[in-house]
């Protein structure tokens, strides 16, 4: 899972980074201003952004319809000090999923974050079979006939995007922006060290399923035959 956060505050983003990363394993690009949300909202492949009112460069609410507008589909919660009600209704009408007032509990945001990706509209896949593996689509929790199987974040991050598109070839591009954040330092042979080791345990496992190399160009998976 890939978050947004969109934040000025430095220890507030901070203190996001390591509950979204650290403590829960998804991925997470922060930027402190609208014009840089805006330009990386609509490329990257983002599951949900985290959206601060209070910008340096005007109101983070501003973003909502301006992406809204553009096809961008992907669930937003505003954070924000100014949680009258009032202001939630306004959030809410421009298209937010959901409005959280400072401060907030930690535990509160990751349960409304998960809340808003199990909603129908949210872009999130819901459970993805192949072969033996099954996943939930968004919560690293992927299992070998009805099992639990335990990866690393990366490698389930890797073996999650491999999923969703079973059976195609999925460019490195695809593989690599499912698995780092822009601020990843990443050396080039990374991704392929992840998926190697992820071919080991698939074949230890016996998931039915083989990792096919497309030489230079990206990674496919399929049910073994
Ligand atoms: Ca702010």
């Amino acid at each position: 899972m890939r978050v947004l956060l969109v934040e000025d505050e430095p220890r507030m983003a901070a203190a996001l980074r390591a509950a979204l990363t650290v403590k829960h394993d998804m991925v997470m690009d922060h930027v402190a201003t609208l014009a840089d949300a805006e330009l990386v909202a609509g490329d990257i492949g983002y599951d949900a952004i985290l959206l601060d009112r209070q910008l340096p460069d005007g109101d983070g609410l501003d973003l909502v319809p301006r992406l809204r507008n553009k096809g961008v589909t992907l669930p937003i919660i505003v954070i924000t000090a100014k949680g009258t009600v009032p202001d939630r209704v306004t959030g809410l009408e421009l298209g937010a999923d959901d409005y959280l007032a400072k401060p907030f509990s930690l535990d509160e945001l990751i349960a409304r974050l998960r809340a808003v990706m199990r909603r129908p509209s949210a872009l999130n896949p819901s459970r993805i079979s192949v072969g033996k593996l099954s996943s939930d689509g968004a919560f690293r929790d992927i299992r070998i006939g009805g099992r639990p199987f335990e990866l690393p974040r990366r490698e389930i991050l890797v073996l999650e995007c491999l999923m969703r598109r079973v059976g195609r070839m999925v460019p490195r591009p695809v593989l690599m922006e499912a698995v780092f954040s822009l601020d990843d330092e990443i050396q080039s042979n990374a991704l392929d060290s992840h998926i190697s080791r992820l071919r080991r345990k698939l074949a230890a496992a016996q998931a039915g399923v083989v990792v096919n190399v497309v030489r230079g160009l990206g990674y496919m998976l399929r049910e073994e035959l």
